[in-house]
């Protein structure tokens, strides 16, 4: 499925929210993404480094929450 992402410019960090309580910030503190994947809420400190990807993820919704919920973390963080 695809999700709406943002990529930070400083560090190369893509993240996307996984759940609606699901609050990401990249390594690099630049960009912050939450609200999961329809209320999507991002901010940041520099708007000049970072951009929106339209990211494909080998997932369901369903596993991504479940990604989120038990911690396993093997979405919502891309290195790239
Ligand atoms: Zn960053």
């Amino acid at each position: 499925m695809r999700v709406k992402a943002i990529r930070c410019l400083m560090c190369y960090e893509t993240i996307f929210s996984r759940a609606l309580d699901d609050f990401k910030r990249c390594s690099c503190g630049n960009i912050t993404i939450d609200g999961g994947l329809n209320n999507t809420k991002i901010s940041f400190m520099h708007k000049e480094y970072y951009e929106y990807i339209n990211l494909y993820v080998e997932s369901s919704k369903k596993k991504l929450y479940q990604d989120w919920k038990n911690h396993q973390d093997n979405f919502g963080t891309v290195r790239t």
